[in-house]
């Protein structure tokens, strides 16, 4: 079983997002918005439109947390420790349990190192995007020297806490985010990026790439000082490339791991195992049907529901193409089933190979995905 815990705040705004994050907000709005989710955990007051879900009954232990979208660490660390503890009293957690704090660097010091370990959190993620100094500053991120003596603090915490990654808490890792697309970023910088900090810090254990996309308030000047469209493929292919020398391997278009590291919510997402989710803008994902929660306070507190959909069989067959493909190969009985003469266009374009009667996506057109799938299927 996973649960996806959702915080909608920042701590700052970056230039580049387009969702709807909630910066600079004020400490009681935050405290109404905690104190109502652990609310709901402790005493599962959520009534769904068909069916009362008795969680204790209904779901064994779990297996990840995930401290999403957008900042959870602006939060303050006891309440991000009440949500825990809420949730321990609600549920088993599996021995084994992965908990990823999502976090910005400046959130990163010893003292919140040390209080996230105790607060069994044994998955960072952070968002790096690039090291290039003038693109950091365009798009309102730490300089390159501010992440750099971030990644130095974990390097010097961990060093001299060795029991965290032996013992204590398994597999402690560390996962990064790039973007490709940034302003300013040249061809192939991105690539040195990665590769300067695999050198330097071995305690990285998976990265995702993900490509800036544009959208209604982009800003245009951007356009003339980023990569061309012709110039994502092999942007892309060079990071996957320099990945797999450093023996990360690609489990999903944008995610890399090393062996044991890939993040275990976004496999249970891609295979569609049962999530539970807390709050705004978050889907739970149970008995095959997909409850959403609205993306504003109002309906939220009033525990409203954007809306509930129950996926049929063919809803569920669309969306394993899609997560498949993404993440691995269709296997004949499904490809069987898609549009022939696009797989076949697509294949002699070489956008697609077969590989012992599995379809995969080739890795050169790998950007190209939701084009194809929207066409086989
Ligand atoms: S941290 Fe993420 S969600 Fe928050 S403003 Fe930056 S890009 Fe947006």
């Amino acid at each position: 079983m996973y649960c996806y815990i959702h915080i909608p705040f920042c701590n700052n705004r970056c230039k580049y997002c387009r969702f709807t994050s909630f910066s600079n907000t004020q400490e009681n709005e935050k405290t109404k918005y905690v104190d109502f989710l652990i609310e709901n955990i402790k005493n599962d007051s959520l009534t769904f439109e068909k069916e009362k879900i008795n969680k204790k009954e209904q779901f064994n232990k779990f297996d990840s947390i995930y401290f999403w979208w957008w900042t959870p660490t602006s939060l303050h660390n006891y309440q991000l420790e009440n949500i825990i503890l809420a949730l321990k009293t609600r549920y088993w957690f599996t021995k084994n349990i992965e908990i990823t704090l999502e976090s910005t660097l400046n959130n990163v010091s010893p003292e919140n190192l040390k209080i996230w370990n105790e607060l069994w959190i044994n998955r960072l993620s952070l968002g790096i995007q690039t090291l290039k100094s003038k693109s950091l500053k365009e798009i309102w991120r730490l300089t390159r020297k501010e992440i750099i003596q971030k990644l130095n603090i974990i390097k010097k915490y961990l060093e001299t806490n060795q029991e965290i990654t032996k013992n204590k808490i398994q597999n402690f890792s560390i996962s990064l985010d790039f973007i490709i697309w940034l302003p300013f970023v040249k061809p192939l910088e991105t690539k040195k990026d990665i590769k300067f900090i695999l050198d330097k810090y071995n305690f990285v254990k998976h990265i995702s790439i993900y490509m800036l996309e544009e959208y209604y308030d982009y800003p245009k000047t951007w356009k003339d000082v980023s990569l061309k469209e012709n110039e994502f493929e092999k942007e892309y292919i060079s990071c996957k490339k320099l990945l797999e020398k450093y023996w990360f391997f690609r489990y999903e278009l944008s995610n890399f791991s090393k062996k044991w590291y890939e993040c275990k919510h976004n496999k249970a997402y891609w295979n569609h195992k049962e999530v539970i989710a807390y709050w705004l803008w978050s889907h739970w994902f149970v008995n095959q049907t997909r409850y959403a929660y609205p993306n504003n306070f109002k309906d939220f507190y009033e525990n409203k529901f954007d809306y509930i959909e129950k996926l049929n069989k063919n809803d569920i067959f669309l969306e394993k193409v899609i997560f498949w493909l993404r993440t691995s190969w269709l296997k004949q009985d499904i490809y069987k089933k898609l549009n022939q003469q696009k797989i076949k266009y697509f294949i002699k374009n070489k956008l697609l190979d077969f590989n012992n009667y599995k379809l995969i996506l080739s890795d050169k057109w790998a950007t190209l995905i939701d084009y194809i799938i929207k066409e086989i299927i």
